[in-house]
């Protein structure tokens, strides 16, 4: 698998856990040549030996999309190696809940740094890429949160709403890069086991346990939009549990 005519070269930022594993096991499975980045380089070499052991292809490479030469380099360092790169899949994220008179402002900066200027960066490295071959797809991670805002979420909520408008943004400046927007509902994954008040944070988990979709879900909504033709930009895809409101 991974040498076919329909084989792409895609990039997944937050591969290490979550949603960006299960896209990876799933593009994989589809006959894609997957490239993970993450912080957890164990998680990442991990992944890479299970999906070449189920006849994947996959390599790996430690990237912090806080980092705009991080994310550079991962970019390119898959652009020499492969010749060209089809898809960048925008992934990474955090979310850390509270109220914001509690001023967890380092949290705020983290989720502006990982969610929004993540994002930023990633399209800033791979988009003159694809412009010059003519071709390409960016697919950003954004989330039912990008849609209405809660108590607790209004930073997570602007980073989200924000990725959203980036993505409509760079739809609408490109007429050879396809931009899809995959915006999920609450989904299992490891997204509530790190920061935010920790009160909020078991709160949002049991919502999630009890509300969520399995991460294969929001995998199988990228997969759709990655297996459309060049000519057929999907703009956005929702995806959430048939339970949740
Ligand atoms: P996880 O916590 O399971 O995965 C998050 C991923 O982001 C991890 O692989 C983590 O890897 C990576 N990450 C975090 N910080 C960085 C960084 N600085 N540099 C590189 N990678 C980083 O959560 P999900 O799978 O749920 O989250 C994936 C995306 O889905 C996020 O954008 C999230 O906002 C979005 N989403 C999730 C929903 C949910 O209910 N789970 C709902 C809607 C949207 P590592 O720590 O190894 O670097």
């Amino acid at each position: 698998m991974g040498n076919s005519a329909d084989s792409k070269i895609i990039l997944i930022t937050g591969a290490s856990s979550g949603i960006g594993a299960a896209t990876a096991r799933r593009l994989a499975a589809d006959g894609h040549h997957v490239v993970l980045g993450a912080r957890r380089v164990d998680r990442l070499a991990a992944l890479v030996d299970e999906l070449r052991a189920a006849g994947g292809s996959a390599d790996y490479h430690e990237l912090d999309v806080t980092s705009r030469d991080s994310v550079l380099s991962f970019v390119e360092r898959a652009h020499d190696r492969h010749g060209h790169i089809d898809v960048l899949v925008n992934n990474a994220g955090v979310m850390a809940l509270s109220a914001l008179d509690t001023l967890r402002v380092d949290e705020w900066d983290q989720m502006v740094e990982v969610n929004l200027r993540g994002t930023m960066y990633g399209i800033a490295a791979a988009l003159p890429l694809m412009r010059a071959r003519g071709t390409g797809h960016i697919v950003n991670i954004g989330s039912t949160a990008a849609y209405r805002v809660d108590p607790t979420a209004a930073i997570y909520c602007a980073t989200k709403y924000a990725v959203r408008a980036l993505t409509e943004g760079l739809r609408q400046e490109s007429r050879d890069v396809r931009v899809t927007l995959v915006s999920p509902g609450y989904t299992h994954s490891e997204l509530t086991e790190r920061g935010g008040d920790p009160q909020v944070r078991a709160a949002a988990r049991a919502a999630a346990e009890e509300l969520g979709m399995p991460a294969s879900a929001v995998a199988d909504a990228i997969a759709f939009a990655i297996a459309q033709p060049d000519s057929v930009d999907v703009n956005e895809i929702i995806v959430r549990s048939t339970v949740q409101g």
